[in-house]
């Protein structure tokens, strides 16, 4: 790391409405870490990492983000419960207070850009309340260099201070937290929540707009890799599903762990310069990847420590999404810049906690783009509750809290360049397996990794060309066979032991898919319509 400020630049923020703040412009991540330790907001784990609490809030708060409805997003944005409109008006006047509150404070200020692929590259200011909500800026966006800081052109703005409470009366929250992007002003503006997920998925959000309206880019809530033979593969995934898991491969170049674009030039670039990883139960021997990349530099989210500093992974008490960001460069192996070529393989990641679907099938173009509108995983009720019935959920595009247009629109360029490209797209169940949450286990992380790395060596085709079982209620091609996994793991229902229960669970999900499916059928062809599941 860096030990010394980087740069002797100096910048004003009076332009923003902050008046006469102490800034602390461009920090290294040694001196954020000092700061936020001087500051009593965080310890050093005996890894030499960063830990902190985010406070009240440890996960984003969906309902709690906004669109500002203006010109620009007005006919273009897919308004409703997950992009809520906010008026630019109630925007303007919340931003003067939130600005004047920062004013006169010590505020962490930060140059960095989004988007790995100069073409793309999107500029951004963060303005942080706290040192190590600045240093989480450091490790997940890019870090322009000292030539390109002399002449930074800021264009996107992020205004973060978890210490505002908006009041919503007066404000036009919902209540005292919020995360509101303004498109004409292209401005981020995040208060009443330290949670630093915000911080990123606000940009990611911004750029799941701009690129397929302005650029002719899908945007994509995926990880991306590639291997020694130069073939890119990506995953797709709701949260817990294992992107960030199944992306980190000694074996293949990390390309990123989350946020990726698909441009028209057939490349694949990182929105990213790091990684933010669940660390629940993490183990060394599970993933040393992400185990080795927590050191000085990494932030440690909501994690318990012993009086040795040593963490807990398996206490969550504070939360089950305990988390650590960290720069790129604290994975081994990674690809330089953060590009690949069109995909090979495509995986979609499912945590199916009813344990129904195949470990690992491979989907038709119809299949591919029906689980893609339907982004199918399942959560897991809360344990408190005593309730062990899983709870089937669908958020399209695999990511539709972070997307401002209507998803038959990604869903339609992700077709496109699929056919083009020529891919080969399969589910993977991460999930389940033996039954569902509470009878049966999660999937092996190693049965999983087997299964993805034969499907990209082409060895998992090769041993089932022309072979694969059709299941009965999916209608999905399952593998009979699988290098370094033992058959019956492939079959869910023989894992159950118990045909009659696999198949009235598998039915139920299957209704599940057909009933969350009928607000898109209007907008589906014939072909896509025939990748719903046969039963249910
Ligand atoms: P987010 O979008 O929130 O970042 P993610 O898709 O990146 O989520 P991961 O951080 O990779 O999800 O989380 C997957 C979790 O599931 C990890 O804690 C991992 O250890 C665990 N896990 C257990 N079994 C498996 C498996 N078979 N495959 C993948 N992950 C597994
Ligand atoms: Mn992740």
């Amino acid at each position: 790391m860096v030990d010394k400020n980087q740069t002797t630049k100096t910048i004003s923020i009076d332009k923003y409405g902050i008046k006469s703040a102490t800034i602390h412009y461009q920090l290294s991540a040694t001196e954020l870490h000092e700061e936020t330790l001087q500051k009593n907001q965080g310890k050093e784990a005996n890894s030499g990492a960063l830990a902190v609490n985010t406070g009240e809030f440890t996960g984003r708060s969906p309902k709690d983000r906004f669109i500002v409805k203006d010109d620009i997003t007005r006919d273009k944005v897919w308004w409703g419960d997950i992009n809520i409109p906010f008026e630019a008006d109630k925007f303007d006047a919340l931003y003067d207070k939130v600005t004047n509150y920062l004013s006169e404070k010590e505020v962490y200020v930060r140059d960095s850009y989004a988007c790995a692929d100069e073409n793309y590259k999107l500029n951004i200011r963060v303005v942080n309340e706290y040192p190590w909500s600045n240093m989480f800026a450091y490790n997940m966006f890019l870090r322009p260099t000292e030539e390109e800081l002399d002449s930074f052109d800021p264009e996107w703005l992020i205004i973060n201070a978890p210490g505002f409470m908006a009041d919503p009366e007066v404000d036009g929250t919902r209540q005292h937290n919020f995360a509101i992007l303004n498109f004409t002003k292209k401005i981020a503006l995040i208060g009443g929540t330290g949670y630093t997920g915000e911080i990123k998925k606000g940009i990611f959000s911004a750029l799941n707009f701009i690129l397929p309206v302005d650029k002719n880019t899908m945007p994509m809530h995926c990880s991306a890799n590639v291997g020694e033979d130069g073939e890119t593969a990506i995953f797709f995934g709701l949260s817990g599903t294992g992107k960030t898991t199944l992306s980190a491969d000694p074996k293949r170049k990390l390309i990123g762990d989350d946020e990726h674009g698909w441009t028209a030039e057939n490349t694949i670039f990182n929105f990213e310069g790091g990684c933010y990883a669940k660390v629940i139960n993490l183990s060394k021997e599970n993933e040393p990847d992400i185990y080795n990349a927590i050191k000085p530099g990494a932030i440690l989210e909501n994690v318990i420590m012993d009086d040795n500093a040593n963490v807990d992974y398996t206490n969550t008490s504070i939360t089950q999404n305990t988390r650590v960001s960290y720069p790129i460069y604290h994975i081994d192996n990674i690809q330089i810049p953060s590009i690949g070529k069109n995909p090979k393989n495509i995986f979609f990641l499912t945590a199916d906690a009813f344990g129904v679907l195949p470990p690992i099938s491979k989907l038709t173009p119809g299949q591919a783009a029906y689980h893609f509108i339907s982004g199918y995983t399942a959560k897991v009720a809360g344990t408190e509750a005593g309730i062990n019935e899983p709870v089937p959920s669908f958020s399209a595009c695999f990511g539709a809290p972070f997307m401002p247009l209507h998803p038959t629109k990604y869903a339609e360029m992700l077709s496109k360049k699929m056919q083009e490209a020529g891919v080969n797209v399969w589910l993977v169940n991460t999930g389940w397996t033996g039954g569902p949450y509470g009878i049966g286990s999660r999937m092996k992380l190693k049965y999983t990794r087997a299964m993805i790395t034969a499907a990209m060596d082409g060895s998992l085709e090769e041993a089932n060309k022309d072979n694969y079982h059709i299941h009965s209620v999916f209608g999905l091609q399952q593998p009979r066979v699988c290098p370094n996994v033992p058959t019956e793991v492939l079959s869910p229902r023989k894992t159950w032991n118990n045909d009659e229960g696999y198949y009235e669970t598998a039915h139920k999900l299957a209704k599940s898919f057909k009933e969350n499916f009928k607000k898109f059928e209007s907008y589906a062809n014939e072909e896509i319509l025939g990748g719903a599941p046969l039963g249910g």
